[in-house]
């Protein structure tokens, strides 16, 4: 793509309100502008990153055996009076009427939806286990939004709802969507540990966190320095240097950002809405569930947290916004733009390819090149005469010339 046509509105000035490195990232790169307070747009070079994030989420979802639908936002009260939570959710709830005066709220989570959905459907034993996911945007009225995409009030999260006939089937499904959680942060590359959590007003038997480790976390965390053993000090409070539960090691304490949480629900949402199936003996019982978020629009924070070098984004290769950046460093007519152009040609349906079409000195070429991120930067300038280009590997700050021919070998 030429990058005269792409929108990103880089600021020259480090805006006041960012606290935190990521957020100060995305709105001096021109990934995000703030709409209102913890409501923000995805502007072109954030929301690629996020839809790749999505894919991510998605393979690994359809990878375990769930089965993506989309729940309406807009959801009736009706329903939350029927789980008891239009009285215990509170002010993060956010709540509004239609024209007929009619209750509504704006989906902070889709327990209810999802077991409407399935009570009317599943009757036998026979329709379990069942998978359902979705990735859509959540409202929560939060007390205090901040460090921007990291505790909005609109934001995107992954939500996956787990239907069983026995406690067996829910703890397979548990272990499964745990292993496909490891599988997602591990492939964004990001540090964390996964911490025993308490419920809150989700409700349930037991649950997880994955924390990603750092600074700026809200959450702290005890951890064992020898073995998994890992708790949110929430639920479990020990001091550094206290042996560890399990007997293995030493606590220490770390800051943790919450990157999702899965829970073994039960029969929380299934007894008071009325969720029942008939088992091999003709019983009724209630549908075991279990459930499982994973914050998308938070999670591309987190990555920026623990992904950067002077003050700019260092993607991992599997979510940066493009994949190969072409510069040249003189105008249209030059043997330069002739070459990069050719070369953005040769390359566009292959990769995710932005070439700097734009009349613009080569040191705001590199400084927008700095913001964007893209894993590779090949510029043509000084031995354009010659055919050649710097290649730039910006995760590894390796640099190599190369011809035409040989980038062409490389990259095919
Ligand atoms: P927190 O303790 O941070 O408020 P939570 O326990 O309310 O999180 P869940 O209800 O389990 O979160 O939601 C699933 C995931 O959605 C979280 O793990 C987090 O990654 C993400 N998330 C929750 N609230 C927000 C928010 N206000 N902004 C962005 N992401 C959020
Ligand atoms: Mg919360």
């Amino acid at each position: 793509m030429k990058q005269s046509l792409l929108f990103v509105p880089t600021l020259r000035e480090t805006p006041k309100e960012a606290e935190v490195i990521s957020h100060r990232i995305l709105l001096k790169g021109g990934y995000i502008k703030q709409t209102a307070a913890g409501i923000y747009s995805y502007l072109p070079l954030a929301y690629r990153v996020i839809k790749k994030i999505e894919a991510i989420i998605r393979e690994e979802m359809d990878a375990m055996g769930a089965c993506e639908l989309l729940m309406p936002a807009l959801q009736p009260k009706d329903l939350w009076l029927e789980s008891g939570r239009w009285q215990d959710y509170g002010k993060e709830l956010v709540r509004l009427k239609d024209r007929h005066d009619r209750d509504f709220c704006l989906g902070p989570t889709h327990e209810e939806v999802v077991t409407a959905i399935v009570r009317d459907y599943i009757n036998s034993y026979k329709k379990l286990p069942l998978a359902l996911y979705q990735i859509q945007t959540k409202f929560r009225d939060e007390f205090r939004p901040r460090f921007g995409l990291m505790r909005g009030r609109e934001f995107i999260m992954k939500d996956l709802y787990t239907f069983h006939s026995t406690d067996a089937d829910l703890d397979l499904w548990y272990d499964k969507t745990r292993q496909a959680y490891q599988n997602i942060l591990n492939r964004l590359d990001l540090h964390y540990r996964i911490v025993n959590a308490s419920s809150g007003n989700i409700g349930g038997a037991s649950s997880e966190e994955f924390m990603i480790l750092c600074d700026i976390g809200e959450d702290t965390i005890v951890y064992s320095d020898e073995s998994d053993f890992a708790s949110n000090t929430e639920l479990c409070d020990l001091p550094v240097g206290a042996l560890s539960p399990d007997g293995k090691g030493h606590i220490l304490h770390a800051k943790g950002i919450e990157a999702g949480h899965i829970f073994k629900l039960g029969t929380k949402y299934s007894e008071p809405m009325k969720a029942f199936f008939l088992d091999q003996n003709q019983t009724q019982q209630p549908i075991i569930m279990g459930c499982y978020g994973m914050g998308v629009s938070r999670l591309l924070m987190a990555v920026l947290e623990q992904h950067y070098r002077d003050e700019v984004a260092l993607w991992p290769d599997t979510i940066a916004p493009f994949k190969i950046h072409i510069i040249p460093l003189d105008k249209e007519g030059t043997k330069a733009y002739q070459l990069s152009e050719q070369l953005h040609d040769a390359l566009s349906n292959r990769y995710e390819v932005l070439f700097d079409d734009r009349d613009e000195r080569p040191g705001v070429k590199f400084k927008d090149a700095d913001l964007i991120g893209a894993n590779y930067r090949l510029v043509c300038g000084r031995k354009a005469q010659q055919g050649l280009f710097e290649v730039t590997n910006l995760r590894e700050k390796t640099m190599v010339e190369m011809s035409f021919e040989q980038l062409l070998e490389f990259l095919f």
